[in-house]
């Protein structure tokens, strides 16, 4: 493994990093103001029209979407993508401006892998253009959703027709005002072969019959303008032509998606990570208690140290993933995918915790990007599969593998 960063990252890398300092961190006291209020909620703050536009003319637009999608593409594969994601990691919307934001990265992949050329030229382009959102509806509040094999939303054949019915929740982006298309998983058949049954389907967001409950609040934050909600899809109509793949493909589907979406996560998780860490420094050097700065602190010491120890493990961690991924494809690479998703998740979890600890009072409060880091790091350990179920299949491969002989590689 050659994690060396070659020269066109290298040149990339500093392109986001210069977007960054000139127009994404100059822009988040506006940004945050904007939508916390709640007179603006669903409302895109006015400055990422424009902030699009530059980053697109900048040429640093898709860049997430790996090199085999030809002719969408930019060209980079996942290892290259890493530190890219990384840096727009840093501010937690900073990777919509990229058009690079989650769900609508996974979404897009799907499309333009499984997706035929009349729903790619329908849907993909205009979300590829950055022109409108999308949101992924497989999670549901009746069963438990980790296991989606439970789902039961139903997709029944009507004449030319779908007809989809349902209730969904966690629905990230549902709220966005840009947000046109559903990628919706359900069931075509509740009987056969268990992995057999599932399908996805695109469901316009405005079609009759999609009807949005409620926002659901993450530690009491609503992430306006995108949201997370719970959505009730009551026999909702759409041309047969809107199933992607075929019947009984949803699960090949879900297993294709979740992949890179997890990956792209873990990677922004440690730019949230490394920038609460070096918040976590400044403070401790700048900050005086009982007559010596934190930073001479021994447990402060101990804390940064910790950190920067586990940010880099994970970094790691994410290379070697993304390596895989190029090399092996999604599937492949399936098990370094799970260890990642175990352990960026956690490791940002606790970073921002001691860089909270170490800011006082003020590292609970809105004026750090602390806490939502934080909070990002908690749901992503739900999100795209909970720990314990990574944890489960992870297991099982690794008992797999000692009982034919060796573990590594
Ligand atoms: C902020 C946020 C955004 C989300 N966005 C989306 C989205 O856009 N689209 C979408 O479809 N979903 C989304 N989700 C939902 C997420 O994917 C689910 O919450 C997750 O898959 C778990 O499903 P569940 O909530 O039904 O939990 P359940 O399946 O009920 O599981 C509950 C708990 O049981 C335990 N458990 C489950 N299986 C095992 C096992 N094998 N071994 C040991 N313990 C186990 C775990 O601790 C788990 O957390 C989002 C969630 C959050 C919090």
């Amino acid at each position: 493994m050659d994690f060396e960063y070659s020269p066109r990252t290298r040149e990339l890398m500093r392109r986001v990093d210069d977007f960054m300092q000139t127009h994404i961190f100059p822009a988040e006291a506006e940004y945050e103001e904007f939508v916390q209020d709640p007179a603006r909620r669903w409302i895109v703050p006015p400055m990422v029209e424009g902030l699009k536009a530059r980053a697109r003319e900048a040429g640093l637009w898709n860049l997430f979407l790996p090199h085999e999608y030809q002719p969408w593409s930019p060209g980079l594969t996942n290892l290259e993508y890493a530190p890219l994601a990384e840096l727009m990691g840093r501010v937690d919307w900073a990777s919509t401006i990229f058009n690079c934001g989650a769900p609508d990265t996974g979404n897009m992949e799907v499309l333009a892998r499984y997706g035929n050329a009349e729903q790619q030229a329908q849907w993909l382009t205009p979300l590829l253009e950055g022109r409108i959102r999308s949101a992924f509806l497989m999670t549901e509040p009746a069963v438990a959703s980790s296991d989606a094999t439970n789902i039961e939303c139903s997709i029944v054949r009507d004449g030319d027709d779908y007809v989809v019915t349902g209730r969904k929740w966690w629905s990230s982006n549902i709220y966005h005002p840009e947000c046109e298309i559903l990628i919706v998983m359900g069931k075509t058949s509740f009987d056969g072969p268990k992995h057999s049954q599932q399908s996805m389907i695109l469901v316009p967001r405005r079609a009759p019959g999609v009807r949005l409950v409620r926002p659901l609040k993450v530690f009491g934050e609503v992430h306006s303008p995108s949201g997370h909600g719970e959505v009730a899809l009551e026999g909702v109509r759409v041309p047969a032509s809107n199933l992607l793949l075929g019947e009984g493909r949803g699960f090949e589907i879900a297993q294709g998606r979740l992949g890179p979406g997890r990956i792209h996560h873990c990677m922004r998780l440690i730019g949230a990570a490394q920038r609460a860490l070096e918040l976590m420094c400044r403070r401790a050097d700048s900050r005086v208690a009982f007559g010596r700065k934190l930073s001479e602190q021994g447990s402060l010491r101990e804390a940064i140290a910790r950190s920067r120890c586990e940010i880099e493990q994970a970094r790691l961690l994410t290379l070697a993933a993304a390596d895989k991924m190029d090399r092996e494809g999604n599937r492949g690479a399936a098990d370094l995918i799970s260890m990642i998703k175990i352990v960026a998740p956690r490791m940002c979890q606790d970073v921002c915790d001691r860089a909270m600890q170490a800011h006082g009072g003020m590292g609970l409060c809105q004026d750090t990007p602390i806490p939502a880091a934080f909070g990002y790091g908690r749901f992503v350990r739900l999100a795209d599969g909970p720990d314990e179920v990574h944890m489960a299949q992870l297991a099982k491969w690794t008992i797999a593998r000692a009982l034919k002989g060796s573990i590594s590689g």
